[in-house]
Order: structure tokens, then C-alpha cells, then sequence
């Protein structure tokens, strides 16, 4: 039996030990990630290129590879003491359960409303945009945890919130789409006949059930196309990376007061904001050669970006209307099989993970989505927190490790992020309970066909 008692079952900051500043991990990056093209000219956007559609404070963010902290504006940071500093949990009970010498810790992010860490930047996005005079902002949403996380946060600075949700959730998932309503956003299924772009989608595709490419093709044009609009996203770009990196501030803040110092850090991976946050202060200190620490990106094996796609410039939607971003993407028309975790569905990747990874810098793994829900059930049933089917990959690799160190009987320190609950997903544990979810892997030919229709972009220097 192990004792509980090395450390605090949950290592908590106090308000004051909230970082004050987001850290950019692109400072100390030796290969910048490739800059975003203008999908006409293949010239990188430049701050005016995305004034139309970008706020402008977010936008020098974007495009700032150099400094290395960015202050917290205060708002933020009183914003963020409603449910900040989140806990580091030391996983005592799924130690013992799983026979392990291995220490589990798990930063969990699903102590607010929105139910995942998206409010972190969110709140941000929303703040940048009112300090800027703007009256509302457009978005898409796959699952809605994105919509509903900015819905809370524009209803905090009173600004109108427009979301374009994929149609197949807002059929399926009212449940988001009434706590984004309550929060007084509008939400729109995708493909709409609002906008020119979903028009040509629905002449295109009838009786499509959307996806998150088509959401955010609508999103832009509804924000270019409304004065004092602009269009926000929750994930992939550099600046949701940025704003992230509160939860690995906090969680290297946490570590040190116990002179913890990880081994391994795990973090599931949809467009890769959360565990670009995550890691962003270890792989910090990894580029600047003073520690090293293994770092593992967990992926559906239905939607396997890094594991099975190309590192090339690409869309970042279906309708072709953002800049391009090099990335390992699986192609904008990739279409992953109904998987229900629905925040790791996008086809593409964080632009400052692709290059991490492309350099060798960390890891990545794909699991099977019933394998998954194994391990959610048995984190549930051992830790009392009922995981986001999302989070649950990151459980998934972080037991597999912890096996492995009972093979070897290696006392390795794992830190996972537990990115949020799983509340509004009983209809995924209602088929795994029924013994009826399946796990679609796609094949090399699927994949070929959507390579094949990758943009042709000349190498630039
Ligand atoms: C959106 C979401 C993710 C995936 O998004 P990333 O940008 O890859 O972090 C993971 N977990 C939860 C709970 C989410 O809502």
C-alpha cells in the first residue's frame, strides 16, 4: 500500500501565485513555425492582411515570435481568480489501483461552467476585442465546449457573441448549445444559408451534417462581412497556444514547490492548445538545453494528424477562405468518422507543435476510441472525476506509461492534462456502456485521396 501522504492529494497555488504573465514558448524556439500565407499571393499575412478578420491586439500576438512573457492584462487575471489557480492532482488512488510505482499527477481544467480550459483564452480573446471598440465576435464551435467557454466570456464584457456550431452537434448536443443561449450568444447550425460560403457548401453537399472546417469558413464571412466584427478562435493558432500556457505555468509552479520534476508530460491533442500550454514551460527550459522531459501528444486514431499526416501548408477550413498554415494536417476535406470526442476532430494542428514534433521534440501516439473510454471508466471509478471523452486520451497514454513502469519498476513522475469533464457526453458513455462504440481507423487510401488535394505552395526562404 502506498502511503498518500508524499505530497498533498491536490497541490493548489494561491491567488497570489498566479502567474502574471503568459510565456511564449516561439521565444526559444531555434525553427520558428512557419509563418500563415495568404492563400492567393502565398506571401506570409502580415498584421494589416488580418486586421479585417483578427483583433488587432491578437494579431501582434500571433505574429510575435520573440518576446518571451506577455503580461496578463489585470481584467484577465481578476477573470481568471473565479476559477484559477486550477489544482494539480496527485492521482494516489489510480496508482494504487494500477499497481504502479509510477506518480501520476493531473492538472484538471474542468472546474468552471464551460466544463475545459477554453475559458483561459476565451476570456482572453474576449477582453482584447472590447478593449479594441468591437461589438461582438464570430466563431464555430464542434461540440460547443469552445462556443460555450466564449460565450461566458463575451457575456462577461458585454459583447455579442455569434456561433456557428456544426450541425450535427446542435441536433445532438442542445444541452451546450442552451448554456451558450444562456450566456446570450446566438447559435447557428452549420452549414447555414446565412452566409455565401454555407450556401455553396449546402448547393454542394444536401443534407450534410457540417464539420468544423465549413463552421469557421461561415465565421469568417459573417465577422468580414459585419462592421465591428471580428472572428476568434479556440484553438491551433499561436496566440490560443500563448494564452494556454497558464495552465503549464501554473502546473511548473505547483511541481516546484515539492521539487517535483517530471519525466514524462502527456496531453491530448485536437488543434494542440492544452498541451501546447501544458508543455509550453518544459519545452522551455527542453529548447534552452537546461532539462529534458519526454512529451506525448495523444491523438484519435480516427483523426491521426501527426501520426499519419503531412507536414505541408494547408487549409485551415473547407471553404478555403483562411490563410494557410503549414502543419501536419490530414487535408481541409478530411472528415473524420463520427468519433465522440469531438474537440480533437479537426484535420490540422497547432503550427508551434507541428514544427516541435517535426524537430523531434516530442512524441505523439494515437489510441482507439474504445480503449479510451476503458480508461476514462477506470479514472472515474477511481479518482471521482468522470473525465471529457477529450481528456480521456491523455488518460489513456498516461496509464499505458504507468504499466509500462511496473513492467520495469521505474518510479517515473507522469503529469497529465485533465482538460475537462465529461458531463455533457452521456450519450458516448451510453453506447460504450452498451458495448456498442466502435473504432474507426481510416484507410491509407482515404488518406492519399485528401493529401491529394493539399494546396501546391512553392518552398519560401
Ligand atoms: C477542445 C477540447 C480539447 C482539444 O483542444 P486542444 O486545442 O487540442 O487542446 C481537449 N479537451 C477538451 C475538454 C476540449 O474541450
Amino acid at each position: 500500500m502506498k502511503q498518500h501522504n508524499e505530497v498533498p492529494y491536490k497541490i493548489y497555488l494561491s491567488e497570489d501565485e498566479l502567474p502574471k504573465a503568459w510565456y511564449n514558448v516561439r521565444a526559444d524556439m531555434k525553427n520558428k513555425p512557419a509563418p500563415l500565407l495568404n492563400p492567393g499571393t502565398h506571401q506570409p499575412m502580415t498584421f494589416e492582411d488580418l486586421r479585417g478578420v483578427f483583433c488587432d491586439e491578437l494579431i501582434r500576438q500571433e505574429l510575435d515570435n520573440d518576446t518571451a512573457y506577455i503580461p496578463i492584462p489585470q481584467p484577465v487575471l481578476d477573470f481568471y481568480k473565479m476559477y484559477r489557480p486550477s489544482p494539480l492532482v496527485r492521482a494516489y488512488f489510480l496508482e494504487e489501483k494500477l499497481g504502479t510505482p509510477a506518480k501520476i499527477y493531473y492538472k484538471f481544467e474542468g472546474n468552471n461552467t464551460s466544463g475545459s480550459h477554453k475559458l483561459n483564452s476565451a476570456i482572453a480573446q474576449a477582453y482584447y476585442a472590447k478593449m479594441q471598440g468591437l461589438k461582438g465576435v464570430t466563431t464555430e464551435t464542434g461540440a460547443g465546449q469552445w462556443g460555450t467557454a466564449l460565450s461566458m466570456a463575451c457575456s462577461f464584457f458585454d459583447l455579442d457573441c455569434q456561433v456557428y456550431m456544426v450541425k450535427v452537434s446542435y441536433e445532438q448536443k442542445p444541452f451546450r448549445r442552451e448554456v451558450m443561449r444562456t450566456y446570450g450568444a446566438s447559435v447557428t447550425p452549420s452549414p447555414s444559408d446565412t452566409t455565401e460560403v454555407g450556401r455553396r457548401i449546402l448547393a454542394a453537399h444536401p443534407g450534410t451534417s457540417g464539420s468544423l472546417g465549413c463552421a469557421i469558413s461561415e465565421a469568417v464571412e459573417a465577422a468580414s462581412k459585419q462592421e465591428g466584427y471580428r472572428y476568434v478562435l479556440g484553438s491551433v493558432l499561436n496566440q490560443v497556444l500563448l494564452h494556454q500556457s497558464i495552465i503549464g505555468l501554473e502546473t511548473k509552479a505547483a511541481l516546484d514547490k515539492y521539487n517535483i520534476v517530471p519525466d514524462i508530460i502527456i496531453g491530448c491533442a485536437g488543434g494542440g492548445s492544452n498541451l501546447g500550454g501544458l508543455i509550453s514551460p518544459f519545452m522551455g527550459e527542453k529548447l534552452r538545453g537546461e532539462r529534458d522531459y519526454r512529451i506525448i501528444a495523444v491523438e484519435p486514431a480516427s483523426c491521426p494528424s501527426f501520426t499519419r499526416g503531412k507536414f505541408a501548408y494547408d487549409f485551415c477550413d473547407t471553404g478555403m477562405v483562411c490563410p494557410l498554415a503549414k502543419m501536419y494536417t490530414l487535408g481541409s476535406d478530411f472528415i473524420p468518422s463520427a468519433n465522440h470526442a469531438g474537440g480533437l476532430r479537426y484535420h490540422g494542428m497547432s503550427s508551434v507543435l507541428s514544427q516541435l514534433y517535426h524537430d523531434g521534440l516530442m512524441e505523439a501516439v494515437s489510441v482507439e476510441q474504445t480503449e479510451v473510454f476503458k480508461a476514462a471508466e477506470l479514472f472515474a471509478r477511481c479518482e471521482g472525476t468522470l473525465p471529457a471523452p477529450e481528456s480521456s486520451h491523455a488518460i489513456r497514454a498516461a496509464i499505458d506509461e504507468a504499466l509500462k513502469c511496473k513492467e520495469t519498476g521505474e518510479e517515473k513522475t507522469i503529469v497529465f492534462g485533465l482538460t475537462g469533464t465529461g458531463y455533457f457526453d452521456m450519450v458516448a458513455y451510453g453506447k460504450f456502456n452498451d458495448g456498442q462504440m466502435t473504432d474507426y481507423i481510416p484507410t491509407d487510401e482515404e488518406l492519399a485521396a485528401s493529401f491529394a488535394k493539399l494546396p501546391q505552395v512553392p518552398e519560401i526562404k
